[in-house]
């Protein structure tokens, strides 16, 4: 259920948007002081905000633009002039909307549904995103966990995808063997160093064309691996 935080000092327009929020399925909470609302607004979490400019403590400007150096979460600003809404707009403070006083709750409630569908849109997009490593025609996918060369995948356990991995995201970065083995093997009491020359010979087998010339994982005697930019 999405949560939305009211911050308006109009007692009876507060309720009165309350209650047809509510009627819609929202969770409503009001504060109708601007610095108690600006508080609020920062230490808990809402999926959006209705706020009125003229406020005693903070105003909407102030609110609005607090909120929006954190979240990024739909802001609707409420205004009894209509100059003032030109006057915000101009300012770019990042509000999403903004209403004129008086206006009809059902359209209030219309304008908070397609601003938490666009939202929610656009959030679920970001998630769907996969975090993908290329380099030289070698593809990682950190999110599925697969791993392509030239196009080609490859089978890695978990340990060698995790060894390939951070290799990878640290190009150039020459690690010990010891390193390694702490960075992926962590507090596990099987194995010692002995593991990461096993797994990288593992990994070469299958990522390499070349295994004596290899060109993603670089031996540097006597200290430890790199991957090579
Ligand atoms: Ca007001």
């Amino acid at each position: 259920m999405s949560k939305i935080l009211i911050v308006e000092d109009e007692a009876e327009i507060a309720e009165l948007e309350k209650d047809y929020l509510e009627l819609s399925g929202f969770e409503v909470e009001i504060e109708n002081d601007g610095e108690k609302g600006l508080k609020k607004a920062l230490s808990e979490d809402f999926d959006l905000y209705i706020l009125d400019l003229m406020l005693p403590g903070a105003d909407g400007f102030e609110i609005c633009t607090k909120i929006r150096d954190k979240k990024d979460v739909p802001i609707l600003m409420v205004s009894a002039k209509k100059d003032d809404i030109d006057k915000i707009r101009g300012l770019g403070l990042g509000a999403d909307d903004y209403i004129t006083k008086p206006f009809s709750p059902s359209e209030l409630v219309a304008r908070v549904k397609a601003h938490l569908s666009r939202y929610e849109r656009i959030a679920g997009r970001d998630v769907e995103k996969n975090d993908i490593i290329e380099i030289r025609g070698l593809k990682i996918d950190k999110t599925a966990r697969r791993v392509w060369v030239n196009e080609e995948e490859k089978m890695l356990t978990t340990k060698e995808f995790d060894l390939l991995t951070f290799l990878a995201e640290h190009p150039n970065h020459v690690f010990t063997k010891e390193e390694l083995f702490s960075r992926i093997w962590e507090m596990e009491l099987v194995g010692d160093i002995a593991t990461v020359t096993v797994h990288i010979k593992k990994i070469r087998e299958k990522i390499e064309t070349n295994k004596a010339k290899p060109q993603y994982i670089e031996t540097i005697w006597g200290v430890g691996y790199r991957f090579k930019v």
